[in-house]
């Protein structure tokens, strides 16, 4: 019920969904990406829909996980 995104900048984000109405209720940055500069994507933050709002241009590609377990937590 979960799925990583990779954003424009190049980072990728975690977004967990509600079990039975799919709706995604967390988002949290998983990866840096290397060109991004976004300052507040830093690892285990968590974003708003808003603040990932896509690019017409760039299609993000869900890629469906199970488990919650392998976010990095921020400290
Ligand atoms: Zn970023």
């Amino acid at each position: 019920m979960s799925y990583t995104l990779t954003l424009q900048c190049g980072c990728t984000v975690y977004v967990a969904c509600h079990p039975q109405t799919r709706i995604a209720h967390t988002r949290v940055i998983q990866g840096r990406g290397t060109a991004c500069r976004t300052r507040a994507h830093a690892i285990g933050v968590r974003l708003f829909l808003w603040e990932m709002l896509p690019d017409p241009a760039h299609r993000p590609r869900p890629e469906w996980v199970d488990a919650f377990e392998d976010i990095p937590q921020a400290p």
